[in-house]
């Protein structure tokens, strides 16, 4: 009789054992419906040898119900899943999940019903109804997106629908994508350029697992260069991945790659309506999405023949994923290319540590872009001294800063000021008694946002209304802001400048692709003179006319202290350096600080990457740091503090006694709240000769918790809070 292990979406279950009814062939891979109990579930058919499951007997087994109808995961996209459940110390479910698109996307086929605007207007409208029309205006999808779309409930759309506002279209589901043109615009590159562009599609051509670290300065052209190798695959008739590390970028993205090849690439991210969804995952198995652009969960997906991986801005950290499987996108892309035998293209301006150590142990084939294209000069980074330079009170741009500005405003050329917080003010605290606004799910300030009137926790989205009067002392008209947000800063330059035209931007502003795109208009129309922004507006703009940057608080990164606390401010200060003079008309920034001896600021003004990634080194190996040391952290949370706490103290009290393996704490986590869980922390501090994910595993799976405790495990953490 022949048997078929599955691997099933339920962690607590693994593995298990189905009969094959006569006549059905379920190779490794296949997508299988089976029973459960009453129920029917899914799961993915696995090498019986590489997954352990309880030996049910044969005349025990229950038959699988149906094989859908999608090609079986491949072997290497299967040994992937393997390798990052095993090194992320995650179930191997949990990672297939990221594989498969939905439910939908499986059964495949057939039609689906979208609905949009007919253009039709009654004379007399509701106020849902007249609030939908404007929300609507170009969109098309289902009844139950429109109504998250519009706010209004699907039964004000059905009611839309009747009235004839709202009309429905049928949408094939498969239809294909217009395929991108290899040569439909090939730019002329410069000599470094094509050194760069040779090698890749090189190694595009002849195939076979190759790392790349593409290391260009800012405005080098390191997007023209790997798109040559793009367009190797496309002739080769291969599939692309292009991981970026935020949906903000896909904007400007997909403009340069439309203008390259003719037509946009196929999306894939968390925010994709449900049939853009079905249908990019069936033409990535079909082989028909040809270049897909996604954030890190395209990674998974089951391209039917990917001939190339690009990881653009390879050293952002959000590439991190922070919760569920807790792995780094950047990582595992190269495993990805490496079972998959394909070359793989890391591109950054401010490699991180680890990547430029790779390629220093000649891991990775580093290419070096050194100058900006066209001509552009690098920006002059210059330092305002914040203790003898000092804001006027209850202000934070110097005096200098402010003149550059004004200056600029008079050429007619743009400034930008980059502050990472988002809000008016990241606190807010009573003038009499002292209360301070906290959140009731976090231990975390409320963040003001003035522009929306709310107070709001940064971490888990809770809000209020910001009172008349203290909630504790009940004086009215008593609270104050501390600390500065971008929208102060952007009040700040109203006021000192007045006249300027200033955009706000971060992910409140700049939350859909239509903003961004009109964002970009602007500012590239010339409509915006002082652009106030968070990381966001660090990386992949492109404004000719902008030739000021100021970083508005360069000691705020380094405050926290954790492990990349100086390379991360690095990467921004670099990244955002790097907006400024891209073209004809020199750039300058301007970096505000109290700490211009600090190794990282003193770097950056004498343009000096070298001695920074040469400091960084030498404090990461002292401290037994990665790429030299292992990290790994255990979280422990429990909605019941007692708990948390006592399973926290379990896990130190049994905690394994080794030479190469260090145990700090436990102890309650910095954010020791989070939304509604209490929090405690170990992190562990291994050598490179320890067998790190063994150690935990073992040493984990000896205990158990109650059922309200949950245990994670942060393999090469970035987070430390
Ligand atoms: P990076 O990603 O390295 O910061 P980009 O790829 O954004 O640099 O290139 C900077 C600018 O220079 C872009 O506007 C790009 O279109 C332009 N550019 C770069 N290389 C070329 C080229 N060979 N021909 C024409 N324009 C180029
Ligand atoms: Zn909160």
């Amino acid at each position: 009789m022949d048997r078929v292990r599955l691997l099933v979406f339920n962690a607590a279950l693994g593995a298990l054992d189905y009969r094959v009814p006569a006549g059905v062939s379920v190779p490794p891979g296949s997508i299988v419906i089976a029973p459960l109990g009453p129920r029917q579930i899914l799961g993915i058919a696995w090498e019986r040898e590489r997954l352990p499951a309880n030996d049910v007997p044969d005349t025990k087994l229950r038959p699988i119900l149906d094989v859908l109808p999608v090609p079986p995961l491949a072997e290497p996209l299967r040994r992937l899943i393997e390798w990052t459940a095993d090194y992320y110390c995650a179930h191997p479910a949990s990672v297939a999940r990221m594989a498969l698109g939905s439910m939908a996307a499986l059964r495949g086929g057939g039609t689906t019903t979208e609905y949009r605007l007919t253009g039709s207007e009654p004379a007399r409208l509701t106020p849902q109804r007249a609030a939908a029309l404007d929300a609507l205006q170009g969109e098309q999808a289902s009844i139950r997106e429109l109504a998250h779309i519009a706010g209004v409930s699907e039964g004000v759309l059905r009611g839309m629908v009747g009235a004839g506002m709202l009309e429905a279209v049928t949408v094939d589901l498969d239809r294909p994508y217009r395929a991108p043109d290899p040569a439909h615009a090939q730019p002329v590159l410069n000599d470094d350029q094509q050194a760069a562009a040779d090698a890749f599609v090189g190694a595009v051509e002849s195939g076979g697992f190759a790392p790349f670290l593409l290391d260009g300065v800012t405005g080098s052209g390191k997007t023209e260069c790997y798109f040559e190798a793009v367009a190797a695959a496309l002739r080769e008739d291969r599939q692309v991945l292009v991981l970026l590390p935020e949906i903000a970028l896909t904007e400007t993205f997909l403009r340069r790659f439309e203008a390259r090849f003719g037509v946009p690439p196929v999306l894939w991210h968390s925010s994709l309506k449900s049939s853009e969804r079905r249908r990019a995952w069936r033409g990535i198995v079909s082989g028909g999405a040809k270049v897909v652009v996604g954030a890190r969960s395209a990674l998974f997906l089951p391209y039917k023949a990917l001939g190339l991986v690009v990881v653009d801005e390879a050293h952002e950290v959000s590439f991190k994923q922070d919760d569920g499987v807790r792995y780094n996108a950047r990582d595992v892309a190269v495993i990805r290319a490496r079972f998959e035998a394909v070359p793989v293209i890391l591109a950054s301006a401010t490699p991180a540590l680890e990547s430029m150590q790779l390629a220093e142990a000649g891991v990775y084939t580093r290419i070096v872009l050194a100058d900006r294209f066209g001509g552009a000069t690098l920006p002059a980074i210059n330092i305002v001294d914040l203790r003898s330079e000092q804001p006027p009170r209850g202000q934070w741009l110097a005096p200098r800063l402010v003149e550059e500005m004004r200056t600029r405003l008079e050429r007619g050329e743009q400034s930008l000021l980059f502050l990472n917080r988002r809000g008016y003010a990241p606190l807010t605290l009573c003038r009499n008694c002292g209360f301070r606004f906290q959140c009731p799910n976090c231990s975390a300030w409320l963040v003001e946002h003035r522009l929306s009137r709310r107070l709001a926790c940064h971490h888990c989205g809770h809000e209020t209304q910001p009172p008349e009067a203290c909630p504790e002392c009940a004086t009215p008209d008593c609270l104050v802001a501390c600390g500065p947000g971008v929208e102060r800063i952007a009040d700040e330059v109203a006021a000192v400048l007045p006249g300027a035209r200033v955009a706000i931007v971060t992910s409140d502003t700049l939350g859909s692709p239509d903003k961004i795109a009109a964002f970009v208009a602007e500012a590239e129309g010339g409509a915006i003179d002082v652009i106030v922004g968070t990381q966001l507006v660090t990386k992949g703009y492109h404004f000719p006319e902008l030739t000021l940057v100021g970083v508005v608080d360069a000691d705020m990164g380094l405050e926290g202290g954790d492990l990349r606390a100086g390379e991360r401010t690095y990467q921004q200060i670099a990244q955002v350096a790097g907006r400024a003079g891209r073209e004809a008309k020199p750039g300058e920034v301007l970096i505000q600080t109290r700490h211009p001896e600090a190794a990282v600021i003193a770097a950056l003004a004498a343009g000096d990457r070298d001695a920074f990634y040469a400091a960084e080194t030498e404090a990461r190996r002292d401290a037994g740091a990665p790429p030299f040391g292992r990290w790994a952290a255990i979280i422990v949370s429990s909605e019941d503090e007692a708990e948390a706490r006592d399973a926290a103290r379990a896990i130190g009290g049994s905690a394994p006694r080794l030479a190469d393996v260090m145990i700090l704490g436990p102890a309650p986590a910095p954010l020791s709240l989070l939304r509604g869980r209490y929090r405690y922390r170990l992190l562990i501090n291994a050598r490179r000769s320890a067998q790190l994910q063994d150690v935990i595993r073992e040493w984990l799976g000896a205990l158990s918790f109650p059922p309200g405790v949950r245990v994670g495990i942060d393999i090469d953490p970035y987070s430390f809070v």
